[in-house]
């Protein structure tokens, strides 16, 4: 049997699983019984990037907000009659915890009468079998997959299938979240369902959506990696003038989106997780009027989303100007800005910046400065002994790095020559052999030899773990890369970042020792 908790453990970013640990803790000092549903055991089964987390507990999400809080997560949004609960984890994780609830569709065009639920029931108001699945984050069942629908045989077979014949009719925004992963994921609808779907399309169902649920697929197009392909699907199949009438494909600045994308990507190899979603939504709707703009804001949820949007251009804005000004006038003051810099701000800037000097800072801060790291002379910082050990390391790594970035530092020797101050004393000799002719007094003498600099025993210092300034240390990856082909769960470890800085070097072997050993030649 898959052992899906391991495989969440591999998969997850490790934000994300902080963030499972916090909601799991909450939830448990609640008393509510917790489980990872929807589009996350899709995404964790299947190997897509797990964009973000679904929550269901068994009880009601809403009294949990101010342990949330309390526990370091910030409320994003609130929906009363679903009993929903969106939070923000910390370090960009995006989650919503839901209550397990039963829908029963009395009236097209109406929500649903909703009642708290089991899992179990909860899982046959989902929209496709994919995303019907729960996984238990409870003590005595953790790790149990709960999969009904078998949905794990369609993420095999990738197909996107619905649960019954009238999930499309009961909620038609059914229509638009069908050919969103349809695109997202290059997935056919099963057979029956394109039947339904076809048949939902003709009868126009579509005019039945509620408002809710736009917002919902608007703000989901944020999240997407290739949101471009989603909006043309979506637009193809005449979903996109649902969610916003004036809005086509045309809207977009494609080659504005482009490069953001690819910019981002540069990012996350570097180690950053970049919240794309605001730029990508400017972008998408960027010869869109601002009245449509404010149109689509107003139905998105999740207030986070649009208040990062909202304010994005006056925020790159202002770090234009800071780069520009005294505060970056050196490349040091420069990376010390950016470093204390939101990387969104950074990844919309990069793509957004009218100034070429401020462009061509953020080029710089994100490909050649990082060279200048390996300019930093670490073996022989190692043999100086200043190594990640010493308390003040981090400092002196900071500043030489600094120094080199100023072109302060001209060569490796100016460098030493600038490090060997800071140079600890050397360790104590270690305590002179004992003389005799033992055996033990023979392997001393051999010991000491080996250590003696020059003797062919003697060991070479170890060059201390490659070490780069406090300042280089970006945060961990967010999301892997989302593959074409997605392998089984288990192979699709996201890459791990570089790590950069302070791993505790291995000490190097000591010097000699100052006396010489004196073991008598054997005869
Ligand atoms: P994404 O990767 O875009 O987040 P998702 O499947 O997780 O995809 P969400 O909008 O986050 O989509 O919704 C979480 C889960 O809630 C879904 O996987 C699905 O089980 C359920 N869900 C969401 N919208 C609907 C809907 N309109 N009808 C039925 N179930 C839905
Ligand atoms: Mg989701």
């Amino acid at each position: 049997m898959a052992d899906y908790i391991y495989t969440m453990e591999l998969r997850l970013t490790p934000d994300q699983l902080k963030g499972v640990g916090l909601v799991q803790d909450v939830a448990r000092a609640a008393g509510m019984n917790l489980y990872l549903t929807g589009g996350a055991i899709r995404d964790l089964i299947s190997g897509f990037s797990i964009r973000d987390l679904d929550f269901t507990v068994q009880g009601n999400p809403l009294k949990l907000q101010k342990d949330l809080e309390k526990a370091g997560a910030k409320i994003a949004a609130v929906e009363e009659d679903m009993r929903t609960v969106f939070i923000s984890l910390p370090g960009n994780a995006r989650a919503e915890i839901s209550m397990a609830r039963t829908e029963q569709y009395e009236k097209t065009g109406k929500p649903p009468v909703v009642a708290p639920a089991t899992i179990h029931e909860d899982l046959r108001r989902r929209d496709f079998t994919v995303n019907a699945m729960a996984l238990s984050l409870n003590e005595g069942s953790r790790g149990l997959l709960l999969d009904p629908f078998n949905g794990t045989a369609d993420i095999e077979a990738k197909l996107i299938r619905i649960l019954h014949n009238y999930s499309f009719l009961e909620d038609p925004s059914r229509l638009i979240r069908a050919t969103r992963f349809a695109a997202r994921f290059h997935w056919p609808l099963e057979e029956r369902t394109q039947a339904r779907y076809d048949a939902a399309k003709e009868g126009k169902y579509s005019d039945y959506i509620l408002r809710s649920s736009i917002g919902h697929e608007i703000a989901a197009l944020a999240h997407e990696d290739d949101p471009l392909h989603v909006v043309k699907m979506l637009e193809k199949e005449g979903w996109l003038e649902i969610l916003n009438s004036h809005w086509t494909s045309a809207k977009v600045d494609a080659s504005g989106l482009g490069q953001l994308m690819k910019t981002r990507q540069q990012m996350v190899d570097l180690g950053y997780a970049p919240d794309a979603g605001p730029a990508v939504m400017y972008f998408l709707t960027s010869r869109l009027s601002n009245s449509d703009i404010a149109e689509l804001q107003r139905l998105i949820p999740r207030k986070d989303l649009v208040e990062a949007w909202r304010d994005i251009e006056d925020h790159a804005k202002e770090l234009a100007k800071r780069l520009m000004g005294k505060e970056a006038a050196t490349p040091s003051r420069t990376w010390t800005l950016l470093s204390a810099a939101r990387p969104e701000m950074i990844l919309f800037l990069a793509v957004t910046a009218r100034q070429q000097v401020v462009e061509q800072k953020i080029k710089n801060y994100l490909t050649k400065w990082r060279q200048v790291q390996q300019k930093i002379p670490l073996p022989e910082m190692t043999e100086l002994l200043i190594t990640p050990q010493l308390p003040a390391y981090p400092k002196i790594a900071h500043d030489v790095f600094m120094l080199l970035l100023d072109g302060k530092l001209r060569s490796r020797t100016e460098t030493l020559k600038f490090l060997k101050p800071f140079a600890p004393p050397p360790p104590p000799p270690p305590p002179a052999p004992r003389r005799g002719r033992g055996p033990k007094a023979v392997a001393e003498a051999a010991a000491a030899a080996s250590a003696k600099p020059g003797s062919k025993l003697a060991k070479k210092p170890k060059v201390a773990a490659v070490a780069v300034p406090a300042v280089a240390a970006p945060k961990p990856v967010a999301k892997p890369k989302v593959p074409e082909k997605p392998k089984p769960a288990r192979t699709q470890k996201p890459a791990k970042p570089t790590k950069p800085a302070h791993k505790p070097a291995k000490k190097p072997a000591r010097k000699a020792p100052a006396k010489k050993a004196k073991g008598k030649k054997r005869r």
